[in-house]
Order: C-alpha cells, then sequence, then structure tokens
C-alpha cells in the first residue's frame, strides 16, 4: 500500500512536471508574433453563439484583416466548422469582407474542424506551395498550431490575437478564469495529439486489458479444470488427511494473488518467471492433464491425493506426459507465455474437489522473499 502511494506521488510530481513545462510554452508561444511576409494567412474558426459570432471570433478576424492590409500575404483562408448550425468559415468571410478584406482573396475551409485538421487541409488548398503561412489564432492556441504544422514542413508564423484591455474588476476576474481553463485544456491537449504518447497510451490500455482479460478467459478453462480433475482424480483412501505443504514450483516475485480482480476472482496466483525457467511440481503426484486449454495455454494438472490437484499454465514447453509420476525434484517444464497471459508468468492453482482455493494456504513459507530463496537453493533455478 505504501509502496502504491510511492508510485502515485510520484507519477502525480511527474505530471505537474510535464504540465507546467507545457504550459510554459504554450505561454511563450501565445507571447511570440512574427508578422511576416507569408504564403498565406490562416484564420482558425471559433464558435458562433445564438448572439451572434463570439469575442474570440471576431478578434481572430479582425487580426486576420489587419495582416492582409499590411500585405503580407496575398491570400486569407477562413478554417473552421459548424457550430449552432451555421459555417464559421462562412461567417468569418463575411466579416473578413466588411473589414475590407476583397473576395478574391479569400479561401473557406470547411472542414477545418480540428487543429489538425485544418493544417492537414493547408496542402490541398496552396497547391502544396505554401510553405509559411501567419498562423492567426488566440494566444494559448498557438504553440501546438506551430507543432503540428512542422509535423507537415509547413512554418508557422504565431499571429496571436491581442485582446482590448477589459474594464472593472469582475470582467477581468472572469477574463482570467476563461483564461485558465483555456490553457489548462491546450495543456492537455498539446499531450493528446503527441503520437508516441498515443501510441505508449494504447500499449497501456492493451496491456491492461490482456492483464484484466486472463480472468475472463481463464474463467473458461478453469470450468473444463473443474470437469477434468473431478473425472480424472482417483478416490484414495484418507480424504479426512490434511495436504502436506506445497513447496513454490518457481522462483519469482508475485505479482498477483488469489483475489477479486474486477469484480471476477483470480484463481490462483501469478509468479513472475522469464521464459524457459524451469517449473516444478509443487507435489508428488500424478499428471492428470498436460496439454493446451484456451485460457491457460499450456498446462499441466497435477493430482496429489483424491481430492486435492495443483494447476500449473501458461507454460512454455511441457515435459511431462499425462499419468506420468512426478516428484518435485524435477521439472514438470518450462514457464512462458501461452494463452491468455501478458509477459511470461506462472499462474498456479490449487484445487480441491476442483475448485480452485487459495494456494498462499498451502504453499510451504509464504514469506514469499524466503520461500523463492528456497526454492532456488533446493533446486539451483
Ligand atoms: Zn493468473
Amino acid at each position: 500500500m505504501r509502496r502504491v502511494r510511492g508510485y502515485v506521488a510520484f507519477l502525480a510530481l511527474m505530471l505537474s512536471g510535464i504540465g507546467v513545462v507545457t504550459l510554459a510554452r504554450i505561454w511563450r508561444a501565445g507571447r511570440t508574433s512574427r508578422p511576416e511576409p507569408a504564403d498565406a494567412i490562416i484564420v482558425f474558426g471559433a464558435a458562433i453563439w445564438d448572439t451572434g459570432p463570439s469575442a474570440t471570433l471576431r478578434l481572430r478576424t479582425m487580426r486576420g484583416a489587419e495582416l492582409y492590409a499590411r500585405g503580407l500575404a496575398p491570400v486569407v483562408v477562413c478554417s473552421g466548422g459548424t457550430s449552432g448550425g451555421l459555417s464559421e468559415p462562412r461567417l468569418m468571410a463575411d466579416l473578413m469582407i466588411a473589414q475590407g478584406v476583397p473576395t478574391s482573396a479569400l479561401m473557406l475551409d470547411e472542414a477545418g474542424v480540428t487543429t489538425r485538421a485544418t493544417i492537414a487541409s493547408l496542402r490541398g488548398l496552396g497547391g502544396g506551395k505554401w510553405r509559411r503561412i501567419l498562423a492567426v489564432s488566440s494566444p494559448f492556441h498557438l504553440f501546438r498550431i506551430v507543432e503540428e504544422a512542422r509535423r507537415h514542413g509547413i512554418t508557422a508564423l504565431p499571429c496571436p490575437t491581442r485582446r482590448p484591455p477589459s474594464r472593472g474588476f469582475r470582467a477581468t476576474l472572469r477574463l482570467l478564469c476563461w483564461d485558465a481553463r483555456q490553457y489548462a485544456r491546450e495543456t492537455v491537449a498539446v499531450w493528446a495529439y503527441r503520437r508516441p504518447l498515443k501510441r505508449l497510451a494504447a500499449q497501456f490500455h492493451a496491456r491492461w486489458r490482456a492483464f484484466t482479460g486472463e480472468v475472463d478467459a481463464v474463467r473458461q478453462s478453469s470450468v473444463e479444470i473443474w470437469a477434468l480433475i473431478r473425472a480424472r482424480q482417483v478416490p484414495g483412501e484418507s480424504e479426512t488427511a490434511a495436504l502436506p505443504r506445497l513447496d513454490w514450483p518457481v522462483s519469482g516475485r508475485m505479482t498477483s494473488r488469489f483475489a477479486m480482480r474486477r469484480g471476477r476472482l483470480h484463481e490462483g496466483i501469478d509468479i513472475r518467471a522469464s521464459h524457459g525457467t524451469p517449473v516444478h511440481p509443487a507435489l508428488g503426484g500424478v499428471v492428470l492433464l498436460a496439454g493446451e486449454l484456451a485460457g491457460y495455454g499450456r498446462v499441466v494438472v497435477i493430482g496429489h491425493s483424491a481430492s486435492y490437484a495443483t494447476v500449473y499454465a501458461h507454460l512454455e514447453r511441457i515435459d511431462v506426459a499425462e499419468g506420468d509420476r512426478v516428484e518435485p525434484e524435477r521439472p514438470l517444464g518450462a514457464s512462458g507465455s501461452t494463452g491468455r497471459s501478458f509477459g511470461p508468468h506462472l499462474h498456479f492453482e490449487v484445487r480441491f474437489d476442483g475448485t480452485a482455493v487459495d494456494p498462499l494456504v498451502f504453499l510451504e513459507d509464504p514469506d514469499r522473499e524466503r520461500a523463492f530463496t528456497r526454492r532456488a537453493e533446493l533446486y539451483g533455478d
């Protein structure tokens, strides 16, 4: 528990560190203004309310018209999606015309729903010739535009909009809150835009799915194992006798216990073991099953008495056959990652009359650090 808290604290610290650095870069990009000659002026869209174009949208068109009037580029692209059923680019174009930009210099990009889409459509709009553009948007938005344009081989010169000074304390405070929200959102957006991070998130998600998925997949096979043990286990004479202590089947760190995982029971324990690590029977017995099951992958089941059996799943290799008498000294196979498993590990179960019970109750010296050393001493794994 304490270790988990440590990890969380470390992660939080890392994330806030990255967040602050990103925020600083967004802030700096928004404070840079480079109105220099370019191939085109791109004005990024903003919302249109019931009451008309938002202040943000008006400020952006004003800046775009101003840059055009200064003769910095021959074309103005109005980019955006729709808000409330109205086309942002069309309304922006109207505002541009009202501010003296000739229709012939205007281009509409109605597919510019997102920053990424807008930048991607520049190639088509400029016939692949645009290399330098003037990006007109709100200060907080420019860092992401510059980064995204660079990925497309286009230099975006930031031209942030400027807000007229606000009057009164309350108005200032409201604007400050609005800004804080925009910057926070943008910090997240910058990271969500980065492909390596997206890939990393996808990988993590896949791993997590595989990890929790083990329980689901294993469940089906678990029922088969239950039936199989009940069918094959030969009734013995002393069923009241307690099971002798079990040896740890493999040397490694226990990564998962016999416990509920996402509302379902994880019916064994997972012990991390690299590919090819020898796996030993936890106790002498007869091999009831040596084969393959969907969730368990290559699996060995050993019957120890009329009631007790142990299960070894996700094996890479099986070195015993059904009906063999086995002893803990000789490996039954090697650990791996077959079946529904992420990364090599041994899924180990103890079954009583076919039903899985907590292996830690039976394992010799459940204090695992010492137990594993013992395993290694005994068999030299
Ligand atoms: Zn498991």
